[in-house]
C-alpha cells in the first residue's frame, strides 16, 4: 500500500513530496491534468522565505537554474512619476508557474517519486487504517494518508468538511502577457509597478528577449471563456490614460496573454481530518498582491514533512502542522487582501 496519497502535481503537491521523501517517507503524486496545470501561463516569484523551503526540500538549486533574479520594485503613480525604490528581501526568483510545476515534478521524478498525469481526486473515503480515493478515469488508489495539494477549488477540502467556504472572489481580474523586446528599458532583476488610475500594473524584463507583465483591474467575475484577445483589450483599455510604459508594453504583445478571476480564502476552519490534511491553496488561497501563494505552499510542504516525522499519529502530526501554519498564513491572506487591487 502506497504510504503517502496527493492529488495536485502543483508547488504544494510536488514539493510536499520531496518533503516528505526526505522525511523517509514513500509519496505518489496524482495529477489531474495531462501535464501543467491550471493557469501555468502566470509568472511569479518566489521570495525569500519560498526559496528557503526549497533550500531545505533540496530544490533550491533547480529552480535557481531556471529562474530569474527579482531584486528591486520600483513603483510609479499613473501620471509616470517615481514615488518609491523598495529593496526585495532576497533571494527572489521570478519564473512562470508552468516552469515551476515542471522543475518540481522533473526533480520528483528524478528521484523515484511517481507522478501520475490525468488523475484527477473525485472523491475519498476514511477506511480501517487508512484511506481510498478514487480518480475521474475510474482509476482507484489506498493509502495511509491523503494530503489535498488540490489548488483553490479543492475536492479534497469539501471531502474533509461538507461546510468548508468556497473561493471569495476579490473584485479583480489578473492578466498576465509577455510582450515583444524591452520597450521600457528596464533592469533585469527589477519590477515596475504603476498605480495606475484604473489598473494596477507591473512589469519585468528579466532577460529572455520579452517583457513579462501583469495587470490587476477591477471587474466582477467573468465565467467562461475570454480569449486572450479581450484580456489584452480589457488591459488595454484600463492603462490607455496612464503616462509610463504600460500602453506600448500591451501594444507590443500579441497572443500570449492568459487572464481570470482573482479569488481568496479568508479562512478554511478544518484543514484536516483523521487521514486527510490540507497544503497549499486549497488551505489558505491569497489574492496575487502579497506574492505569496507560492512561498507559503513551500513551507506547508516542509512543516508537514516535519510534523509527520515527529508525530507518527496522522492525526495528531496534522494537529501540530495545523497549529504550526495556520495563524500565519491567514495574516497573509488578509494582508493581500488589505492591499486589494495592489
Ligand atoms: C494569477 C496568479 C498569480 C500569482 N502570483 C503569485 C506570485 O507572484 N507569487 C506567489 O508566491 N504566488 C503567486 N500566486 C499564487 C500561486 O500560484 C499559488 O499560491 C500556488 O500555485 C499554490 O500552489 P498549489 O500547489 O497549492 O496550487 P496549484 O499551483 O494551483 O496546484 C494545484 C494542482 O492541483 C491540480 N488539481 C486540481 N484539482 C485536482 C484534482 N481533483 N485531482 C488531482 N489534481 C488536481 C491542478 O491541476 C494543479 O496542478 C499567483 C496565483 C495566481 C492565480
Amino acid at each position: 500500500m502506497t504510504e503517502v496519497l496527493i492529488a495536485g502535481g502543483g508547488v504544494a503537491g510536488t514539493a510536499t513530496a520531496l518533503a516528505l521523501q526526505g522525511a523517509g517517507r514513500a509519496p505518489v503524486v496524482h495529477e489531474a491534468h495531462e501535464s501543467g496545470g491550471d493557469d501555468a501561463g502566470a509568472f511569479l516569484t518566489v521570495m525569500a522565505n519560498g526559496m528557503a523551503a526549497l533550500h531545505a526540500i533540496g530544490a533550491a538549486q533547480a529552480v535557481i537554474d531556471a529562474s530569474y533574479p527579482a531584486a528591486s520594485v520600483e513603483l510609479f503613480d499613473a501620471g509616470g512619476r517615481h514615488l518609491e525604490h523598495r529593496a526585495v528581501p532576497g533571494p527572489a526568483r521570478t519564473l512562470s508557474r508552468a516552469t515551476l510545476y515542471r522543475v518540481l515534478q522533473d526533480l520528483a521524478t528524478a528521484r523515484g517519486i511517481p507522478v501520475r498525469h490525468g488523475k484527477r481526486l473525485t472523491t475519498a473515503a476514511v477506511t480501517d487504517g487508512g484511506v481510498e480515493v478514487r480518480f475521474a478515469d475510474g482509476d482507484r488508489a489506498e493509502g495511509a494518508v491523503l494530503v489535498g495539494a488540490d489548488g483553490i477549488h479543492s475536492p479534497t477540502r469539501r471531502l474533509i468538511d461538507p461546510q468548508a467556504p468556497t473561493p471569495r472572489h476579490t473584485g479583480r481580474h489578473v492578466v498576465y502577457g509577455y510582450a515583444a523586446g524591452n520597450p521600457a528599458g528596464g533592469a533585469p532583476d527589477a519590477y515596475h509597478m504603476v498605480f495606475g488610475s484604473r489598473a494596477f500594473f507591473g512589469f519585468t524584463a528579466p532577460g529572455d528577449g520579452r517583457t513579462w507583465w501583469f495587470a490587476r483591474l477591477p471587474g466582477a467575475a467573468r465565467p467562461g471563456e475570454t480569449t486572450p484577445a479581450r484580456w489584452r483589450e480589457l488591459v488595454r483599455e484600463a492603462v490607455r490614460d496612464d503616462a509610463g510604459p504600460a500602453a506600448a508594453i500591451v501594444e507590443a504583445t500579441g497572443d500570449e496573454v492568459v487572464g481570470g478571476d482573482s479569488y481568496d480564502i479568508p479562512t478554511t476552519p478544518r484543514w484536516h481530518n483523521a487521514r486527510m490534511v490540507l497544503v497549499g491553496d486549497a488551505a489558505h488561497a491569497a489574492s496575487p498582491a502579497a506574492a505569496q501563494g507560492a512561498s507559503m505552499a513551500l513551507e506547508d510542504a516542509v512543516a508537514l514533512a516535519a510534523a509527520m516525522r515527529d508525530h507518527p499519529e496522522p492525526a495528531v502530526a496534522f494537529g501540530a502542522y495545523t497549529a504550526a501554519r495556520r495563524a500565519q498564513t491567514e495574516e497573509t491572506v488578509a494582508a493581500s487582501a488589505a492591499l486589494g487591487g495592489h
